[in-house]
């Protein structure tokens, strides 16, 4: 048996660790700088690193990796072993402050949307260090920020810490016109439930579509899928509970609190939700769920796909960014209490809120705007690409009173009694949950659920934490010159409620009046992410992003030439894959059963001659050899339009390319193979079904 408080956090250098292993005076020093943010010192550096060094060996670590999140989907780490040369051909372990400080590296070969144009490539990883090192692999992973030889940053850490310290500073103004002079810092926490599919290593084996695009870009619908609705939170499988055992013990041992696991509404759809951290921890450990996720699934013979839509047919995967803010002295500023009422403090915080998704709808859209969430936002199975706040009807009540000025009484709290005397009596949440909001408040968070499951969470929170930001420094400016800020935030929230009213909706996002409603109130309706990329240079956000020192102009034109340059890569893979498949597997599948049908057809006339029963052989040849054809003709068709697309030397024309002239294509190819799937024996369909790869893990 696992003993898991004896495990738990063993392979990171953590609070406890540093504790004990660094002389009182650096160990405090670091933890200031941890807790506040503040530049650490450097002759500190030294000490910390011999500490770690020591501390990684002791742990079977022969190397050390500065670990980055360039601008890609995942994560980057080149490493460095510890050893170091001495006198009589030996070697000792070796670690400075200054390697733990800095690193170099060719920044050429990572996304820069044209900073590296500048001629110089090299670029810096530099130590975050509050964010805690640890082992895996043998090796000592440290966080790190990573920017251009020029300064600019060139990942997403570096603009989530400055948002975060934007955030801090704004909301610690508010709160000391509330009379708190003793909060030092306000922190957002996250905490991201994550989604994923399994499938066996077998079938994914077998599926170039799903190698190289993390999704299936063919295939029929099996004929159960999600209709009985009986995989959500079904029993697990045991070869299922197994790898969920492992990756949470994996995972206890990285210091990542996983708490919640359980099957999803797709067949072989899964959901595991850690315990909320600190942003920035929250957003590094979730990248390393994702990776853990994979690694663990192979030692089983699984597959994690993290895609946002292996299937067609069936629900694709989604992040669910919980998001909430709470000062350093451990009050939750969204916390409404039992009186939301007369709770002045939260309501200005709540309309705060309201105020930056309202204002800033554009940006959020854009921070989930991937290809991959192309295929799940606004379809029947994730909140639409129109973004709204649900507050739930308590608090819409009272934003109506306020605005309205009509009276509104808090409602006493609820019991409910169920019949049957057994079962304890227990109370209403004041919310029910909306599982179609994009932006939902859930009690004392918000939860932001347009996140596509393969995502890096720090967009989506950068925005949240500098609009938000930018609500609270309007706040504090108007509220700083007032005489009775009681009766002024009042006023002010009463405004608010009432300007972005339009914002707030409790109905069905998946209803298809929805859509239309939303325009009628000028909500923002991006359908695809190309549709909303450019939307990160309009003016309005430049002067936001750029006013609070989150990004400079020059990092925001590079990250939206990155995301045209992104969708145009994948799509491109998509594509490409398509076309090789198609002339590579599937018409020769096709022409093989085609084949076999026509030696029957001659077996039958040698047989039976002119009253031969060929017609079954006749039809199959007829339509199948149609399908083959036409497959042949649009992967022709559609391999020129991807070369024509990749041809324009705008990036924004060439994505748009992508989007108008080749998916239509893609579409097309599928829905003809799809055809010829059903006619095709699966012994000779060179690829594993739906059925297979969704039922049998
Ligand atoms: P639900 O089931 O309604 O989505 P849970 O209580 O299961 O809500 O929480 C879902 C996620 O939200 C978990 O990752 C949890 O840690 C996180 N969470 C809970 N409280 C907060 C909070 N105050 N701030 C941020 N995240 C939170
Ligand atoms: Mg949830």
């Amino acid at each position: 048996m696992t003993n898991i408080p004896e495990i738990y956090g063993c392979m990171v250098f953590n609070d406890a660790v540093m504790r004990q292993r660094l002389p009182r005076d650096v160990y405090k020093s670091l933890t200031y700088t941890i807790q506040t943010g503040k530049t650490i010192d450097v002759s500190i550096a030294n000490v910390v690193a011999n500490a770690m060094k020591d501390w990684a060996v002791e742990h079977g670590a022969t190397h050390y990796t500065h670990w980055f999140q360039p601008l890609t989907s995942v994560t980057a780490e080149k490493h460095d072993s510890f050893i170091s040369p001495v006198a009589g051909d030996k070697v000792v372990m070796d670690f400075s402050g200054k390697e733990l400080i800095k690193g170099e590296s060719d920044a050429s070969s990572f996304p820069s949307g044209g900073l590296r144009e500048t001629c110089n490539a090299r670029g810096y990883t530099a130590w975050d260090p509050s964010s805690y090192a640890f082992i895996k692999d043998k090796t000592l992973y440290i966080p790190t920020v990573f920017c251009s030889y020029t300064g600019d940053a060139l990942d997403t850490k570096t603009p989530l810490l400055r948002s975060m310290d934007a955030i801090s500073e704004q909301a610690l103004r508010l709160l000391s016109l509330f009379g708190d002079n003793t909060s030092a810092r306000v922190s957002t926490s996250v905490g991201a439930e994550q989604e994923y599919f399994l499938i066996n290593k077998e079938y994914f084996d077998k599926r170039d579509d799903l190698l190289y695009a993390g999704r299936t870009l063919f295939g029929n619908p099996a004929p159960k899928g999600q209709q009985l609705e009986d995989h959500y939170y079904g029993p697990l499988k045991t070869k299922i509970s197994e790898f969920m055992q492992e990756l949470d013990t994996e995972l206890w041992k990285l210091g990542i609190n996983s708490k919640t696991k359980h099957n999803e509404v797709a067949p072989s759809q899964h959901e595991l939700a850690p315990i909320y951290a600190t942003t920035n921890v929250a957003v590094d450990q979730n990248l390393i769920i994702m990776e853990t996720m994979k690694r663990v699934a192979e030692k089983h013979g699984l597959v994690a796909l993290l895609h946002e839509k292996p299937y067609e047919g069936i629900n694709g995967s989604g992040k669910h960014n919980n998001w909430s803010l709470s000062t350093d002295t451990g009050k939750n500023l969204l916390s409404a209490g039992s009186n939301p009422a007369s709770n002045t403090q939260f309501l200005l915080f709540l309309a705060a809120i309201i105020k930056a998704v309202d204002d800033y709808q554009d940006l959020l859209r854009l921070s989930v705007a991937t290809p991959g969430n192309d295929h799940r936002l606004g379809a029947d199975e994730a909140p639409p690409a129109i973004v709204s706040v649900f507050l739930g009807d308590e608090l819409e009540e009272l934003v109506e009173a306020i605005v309205g000025e009509t009276d509104y009484r808090d409602k006493a709290k609820r019991t409910m009694d169920l019949g049957v005397p057994s079962v304890p009596t227990f109370r209403y949440d004041s919310t029910d949950r909306n599982r179609t909001s994009p932006f939902a408040f859930t009690g004392n968070k918000f939860e932001f659920r347009m996140v596509g499951s393969s995502q890096n969470i720090s967009l989506s929170n950068i925005v949240i934490n500098t609009t938000v930001a930018k609500s609270f420094k309007t706040f504090a400016d108007i509220l700083s010159g007032a005489q009775d800020v009681e009766t002024a935030a009042r006023k002010l929230i009463k405004q608010t409620f009432k300007d972005h009213k339009r914002i707030i909706f409790n109905g069905n996002g998946y209803s298809s009046q929805w859509p239309v409603e939303a325009e009628k109130r000028g909500l923002l309706n991006f359908k695809t992410s190309v549709d909303s990329f450019s939307c990160l240079t309009a003016d309005k956000n430049v002067e936001l992003f750029t006013s609070f020192g989150v990004m400079s102009g020059v990092e925001l034109r590079a990250r939206e030439e990155i995301l045209f340059e992104n969708y145009s890569k994948v799509i491109d893979i998509e594509a490409k894959t398509m076309v090789d498949m198609t002339n590579k597997k599937i018409i020769p599948a096709i022409e093989r059963y085609i084949a076999d049908l026509s030696s029957t057809a001659k077996d039958k006339l040698a047989v039976f001659e002119s009253a031969a029963p060929i017609s079954l052989e006749r039809k199959l040849i007829g339509e199948l050899s149609g399908y083959a054809c036409r497959a042949y003709d649009i992967a022709e068709k559609l391999r020129c339009a991807a070369i024509s697309a990749a041809s324009e030397s705008d990036c924004k024309v060439s994505a748009f390319a992508y989007k108008d002239k080749v998916i239509p294509l893609m579409n097309q190819l599928r829905a003809t193979v799809d055809a010829a799937e059903e006619l095709v024996p699966s012994d000779v369909w060179p690829l594993p079904s739906y059925g297979e790869m969704t039922m049998k893990q």
